[in-house]
């Protein structure tokens, strides 16, 4: 994984504007809990201490080949606006599931070969 181009495109404006556009479409609530998220000059309104980290997740993974792809990294059917925990449990669910991982006896989560 190149955490070069991956940090390029989440820095870019065009994903600035999608993952803006997410949460305006959403109200600000996570797609899950439904909780209120902070959007950076959108969630002035909402209480500091009801405000969560909010993440706009793609449904299909970015990886160092679709990352170029624009009808996946900014395509709003692939994109949903989740608060930090709701993503978390996502990419943890994810990797525990994935066929090309397992735990070991000790309970970690190793890379079958
Ligand atoms: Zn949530
Ligand atoms: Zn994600």
């Amino acid at each position: 994984m190149s955490y070069g181009i991956r940090k390029d495109f989440y820095n870019s404006k065009a994903w600035k504007i999608a993952r803006k556009n997410i949460w305006i479409k959403q109200n600000l609530l996570c797609n899950r809990c439904h909780k209120p998220v902070y959007v950076d000059g959108l969630s002035e309104w909402i209480p500091k201490e009801k405000r969560r980290t909010g993440i706009v997740h793609h449904k299909e993974y970015l990886n160092n080949i679709n990352v170029y792809d624009d009808n996946i990294t900014l395509n709003e059917d692939n994109l949903e606006g989740l608060c930090k925990e709701c993503h978390e449990l996502e990419h943890h669910q994810d990797q525990v599931t994935r066929k090309d991982y397992m735990f070991d006896s000790d309970g970690n989560l190793i890379k079958k070969d």
